[in-house]
């Protein structure tokens, strides 16, 4: 009799402690994004978590935590309760920041569970409209011969317009004053406006402002030409041979977040890039969706791995740290 009090007891506590994990989800989902509001990074968190809440069957809730160099939403998702209720999705600044922090406040490689691999980005060197150049030669020619007033807008160390900013300063050998912002919608805000110059920014936030004729477009950052944008040539076409910038982006839980919540999540995941609007939409915005094998868990702690091993040097080398 004993016996069997202790089996039933037992068998309440296990069904107490799985039945919410493998209901889940029973309510929205948070999703952090770690820039502003309208930015590239929220286009692409916008679409994909409309996309997922239809096969997990609630809503998925987009929340901008912006700050300069994306890090703060990676931490306050390391210190979110474990429950599957609160995600972040983040992109390359993952990989750069360990190399660019000396005081980061959270390890990529260990605070963390992943869902998946999702995008991948080109980038654009784009320039305030009244920028006094026609094409790239100009541009180089002119923003060479006046270094020391050109300005250089960002999202500050770690964001994607970051690195690609250090990678074109190393390439063509000239350093600017950098404008840093808490994202690049209120950087893009700024280069309309005419208060700074130029900007190397994702396409995700880039191409309805070129179509319109709103910045000029000097150059894509990708190895081939992207295809929404045919007109505007690589970097590596332009003589800066072998430069190749893709901002990617990937999907975290808390570390410990019961696996079953992450399978949801991943299969919600790979449910949405299928989703012929998402690829359509993704298109129209110069990005192409990871084929469902990089959707997964392994697939992106393995690349995420690779992305830090093959940063860190680089960075270190440009040499520009944040405390
Ligand atoms: N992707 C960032 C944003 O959404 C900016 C960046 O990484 O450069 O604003």
């Amino acid at each position: 009799m004993k016996r069997l009090q202790n089996l039933l007891a037992l068998a309440a506590l296990a069904a107490a402690t799985s039945a919410p994990a493998q209901n889940y989800p029973t309510r929205p989902v948070v999703m952090l994004v770690p820039y502003a509001a309208g930015g590239p990074t929220d286009t692409v968190a916008r679409v994909v978590a409309q996309a997922m809440g239809k096969p997990l069957g609630q809503t998925i809730l987009v929340e901008n935590r912006p700050s300069a160099g994306g890090i703060l939403a990676p931490e306050q998702v390391k210190n979110a309760k474990p429950d599957g209720y609160t995600i972040l999705i983040h992109h390359v600044g993952m990989a750069t920041t360990p190399a660019l922090y000396r005081n980061l406040r959270f390890n990529p490689l260990e605070d963390f569970e992943y869902i998946g691999l999702i995008n991948d980005v080109p980038m654009t060197i784009i320039a305030r409209q009244s920028f006094p150049a026609k094409d790239f030669e100009e541009f180089l020619g002119y923003i060479k011969a006046n270094k020391d007033k050109v300005t250089l807008a960002n999202a500050g160390i770690g964001a994607a317009s970051h690195l690609c900013g250090l990678l074109f300063m190393t390439a063509i050998q000239t350093d600017f004053l950098t404008v840093p912002y808490k994202g690049t919608a209120p950087a893009m805000n700024d280069l309309l406006g005419g208060q700074v110059d130029f900007m190397c920014d994702q396409t995700t936030n880039t191409t309805s402002q070129i179509k319109s004729g709103k910045v000029k477009a000097y150059a894509v950052t990708s190895k081939q030409r992207v295809p929404s944008l045919p007109d505007i040539p690589t970097l590596d076409e332009l003589g800066l041979k072998g430069f190749e910038v893709g901002i990617w982006h990937g999907l975290y839980a808390p570390k410990g977040t019961p696996k079953p919540a992450i399978d949801r999540l991943v299969a919600a995941l790979q449910e949405a890039l299928k989703d012929a609007t998402v690829k359509q939409r993704f298109a129209d915005l110069g990005a192409e969706a990871y084929p469902l094998d990089r959707a997964t868990p392994e697939a992106l702690q393995k690349f995420l791995k690779s992305e830090i091993d093959k940063w860190g040097p680089i960075i270190k080398k440009a040499g520009q740290y944040a405390d």
